[in-house]
């Protein structure tokens, strides 16, 4: 295979497999896993921050993404699958053994291996793999969303709450609609009509200086990104309600935002080709973005068991 020269696979050392660390290549599954025939699969997508004066790397929220997994493989009802504590370890051995001094995202996925039908419940493999990610220029810039004519999954037929492959496809069919008609991401309804969320994130609008996001019950991942938002608005006496949120609100909004581990905080600069607000990353939005970057960092001293250090733990 051709990888270019500045693809962060070329970063990796080593990938975690069952517990295993091994060089990428040597990690493979069956091609009769029921994690990929049925999508029987579930995962968790991580960052860790590189903190240049305390020459430390923090991964952000670790165990709310690890009770996530264990949620999401409880709702598809996996079998015997390794522990929170074996999963933490293994996690931070990865990123450590990998000797990262930058920031990086970690993929955790736990699928039903080997061969077995629809139905098997096991065994249950796991792997890590991190890699250096730095921040999305749309932090900066802003995006151009569209509202999907697809509409997100019911938690009665394949529930969003969990993180789960086949949900993907939900977010893939909105996601290629949207770039394919030349704007940078989606905003997916429920089938009420209800704003419910990106295919990767959560959607925050502002209106009269209140910022508002759909509730839980609205097709959304439960967002870790949206909890910690959510936290820092209620810390620093910012007005947040969560709702539901109509499509035309986001026409008349005076912010918008997308929010994800992958995005962080990405400005939605235009939804339909309408201007959010003056059409440029707003105040409160840029406000958030600043909260955030500090948390995540370890500058700011606050919610401290949002961070693990990994070379210090
Ligand atoms: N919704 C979907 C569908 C996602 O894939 C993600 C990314 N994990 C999110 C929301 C954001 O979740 P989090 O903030 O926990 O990354």
């Amino acid at each position: 295979m051709n990888i270019p020269a500045d693809d962060p696979r070329l970063k990796i050392k080593l990938v975690t497999m069952n517990g295993e660390l091994m060089p990428l290549d040597d990690a493979k599954i069956s091609i009769m896993a029921p994690g990929l025939t049925f999508a029987a699969t579930v995962f968790e997508g991580l960052r860790a921050y590189w903190n240049e004066e305390k020459q430390e790397l923090f991964v952000f929220r670790m165990e709310e993404h690890l009770n996530r997994l264990l949620d999401s493989m409880k709702l598809l009802r996996f079998g015997e699958h390794p522990s929170i504590n074996t999963l933490r370890e293994q996690l931070l051995e990865n990123i450590r053994s990998n000797e990262y001094r930058e920031d990086i995202y970690i993929r955790l996925q736990a699928y039903i291996d080997d061969w077995g039908s629809m139905l098997a419940k096991g065994p249950v493999s796991t792997s890590i793999v991190s890699y250096p990610r730095p921040r999305l220029n749309a932090f900066e810039t802003g995006r151009n969303f569209a509202v999907s004519s697809w509409r997100r999954l019911d938690d009665n037929a394949s529930p969003p709450r969990a993180k789960a492959s086949g949900n993907y496809i939900n977010s893939r069919l909105a996601g290629m609609e949207a770039r394919e008609s030349g704007y940078d991401g989606a905003i997916i309804l429920t089938a009420a009509g209800k704003v419910s969320e990106g295919p990767g994130g959560c959607i925050f609008i502002v209106r009269n200086g209140v910022l508002i996001t759909p509730g839980v019950t609205s097709g959304i991942l439960e967002s870790l990104t949206r909890d910690s938002i959510l936290r820092m608005a209620l810390e620093t006496g910012q007005a947040a309600e969560t709702r539901d949120v109509d499509r035309t609100e986001l026409y008349i909004a005076d912010e918008i935002f997308y929010c994800g581990t992958g995005q962080e905080i990405t400005p939605v600069i235009s939804v339909d080709r309408i201007p959010a607000g003056d059409g440029k990353p707003g105040k409160i939005t840029r406000a958030m973005q600043a909260l955030y970057d500090k948390q995540v960092r370890d500058i700011a001293p606050e919610n401290r068991d949002w961070r693990t250090p990994v070379y210090a733990s």
